[in-house]
């Protein structure tokens, strides 16, 4: 980014280019904190939903439209972004030095919000067909299949709304669900029920993927093969939290980030927020109030670093 200090020691560096990172990084510019963001890609999960209901004075807007008024929030405020990864994380006496491959940062302290990635199933099939049949992203992938068959792996809100998205260009969406019952939201789960063009086949998981350029079928755990044009893939997802596990961040058994309600690590001047760490309900509004209260957090820690009794 033009103009950027690699030099300088930011009071606080947020990881993430998501909406925990974001609301994160407004709250500490108001704070008058000099902020940092670096983000691999920008917008983060939600930019990859077509619809989102309930982020609370917005009625409806689609995932990527959110984040654009995220960032035009983020700009008025003039806090710098950075499109990079972040590799590794390092503590050099008082502050902690963040490296990607080409560039290093400084910063007093870090927020992980970092979120997570795709789950994959982990059977045969998945890994030589992705892109060519196999999808994490109805809304980037939804459009290819244009009258064709599709299925989405998955009983959670998440895959009831790919369903519900793909049901506007295909011709028929499988929901295809391990359990008895989807876990949607109730209005998404009654909108799942009334679409004629969705079919939810139960208590049934998928074993092999086939094909031959493309997709052509799944094979159910019983054996039986079923005929298919795209498969979506929607199980949840794993935490990033590898890069915060290498400098002694606790994580729990699901490699979430253990955080306090200060959204404190146990390391002190690196918080975290959002889907990286251990609330077990992920929204972008939960996301976005752990953000805020890491950077309220990280106002005190800093002002406690740098106050004069500290460094006398
Ligand atoms: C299909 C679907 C529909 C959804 N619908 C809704 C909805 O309607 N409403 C709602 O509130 N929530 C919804 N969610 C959940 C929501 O997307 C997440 O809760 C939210 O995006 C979490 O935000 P986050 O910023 O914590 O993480 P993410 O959005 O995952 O962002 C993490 C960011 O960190 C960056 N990053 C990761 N590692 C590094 C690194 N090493 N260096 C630099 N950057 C890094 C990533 O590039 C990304 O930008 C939905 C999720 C899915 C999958």
């Amino acid at each position: 980014m033009e103009g950027l200090d690699t030099e300088k020691i930011y009071d606080i560096i947020v990881l993430g280019g998501g909406p925990t990172a974001i609301g994160c990084a407004i709250y500490a510019a108001r704070f008058a904190l000099d902020v940092l963001v670096i983000g691999k890609v920008f917008g983060g999960l939600i930019a990859t939903t077509h619809i989102v209901e309930n982020y609370p004075g917005i009625t409806s807007t689609s995932g990527q439209g959110l984040m654009e008024m995220f960032k035009e929030h983020m700009n008025s405020l003039r806090i710098p972004y950075i499109s990079d990864e972040i590799r590794s994380v390092e503590k050099v006496n008082e502050h902690f030095i963040l490296h990607s491959f080409f560039q290093k940062f400084k910063a007093k302290s870090v927020v992980f919000a970092t979120g997570s990635e795709r789950k994959k199933l982990g059977i045969p099939g998945e890994e030589e067909f992705t892109g060519r049949g196999v999808s994490y992203c109805a809304t980037c992938d939804g459009p290819f299949y244009r009258d064709k068959e599709v299925c989405v792996i998955g009983g959670s809100d998440s895959a009831a709304k790919e369903a519900l998205f793909l049901s506007q260009n295909v011709n028929k969406v499988y929901i295809i669900y391990r359990g008895e019952e989807i876990r949607a939201e109730p209005i998404n789960k009654k909108r799942v029920e009334d679409n004629e063009k969705i079919e939810i086949i139960y208590k049934t998981n998928i074993a092999e993927i086939k094909g031959d350029n493309k997709v052509k079928s799944v094979i159910f755990d019983n054996g039986k093969e079923f005929e298919i044009d795209g498969v979506f893939i929607e199980v949840g997802s794993n935490p990033n939290s590898d890069l915060a596990k290498k400098i002694g961040i606790k994580t729990n058994e699901k490699d979430e980030i253990i955080i306090n309600r200060k959204s404190e690590t146990n390391i002190p001047g690196i918080f975290a927020a959002g889907d990286v760490a251990d609330a077990p309900f992920k929204q972008a509004i939960t996301g976005v109030a752990e953000g805020v209260i890491a950077a309220y957090s990280a106002f005190d820690y800093i002002k406690e670093i740098t106050s004069p009794t500290i460094l006398e």
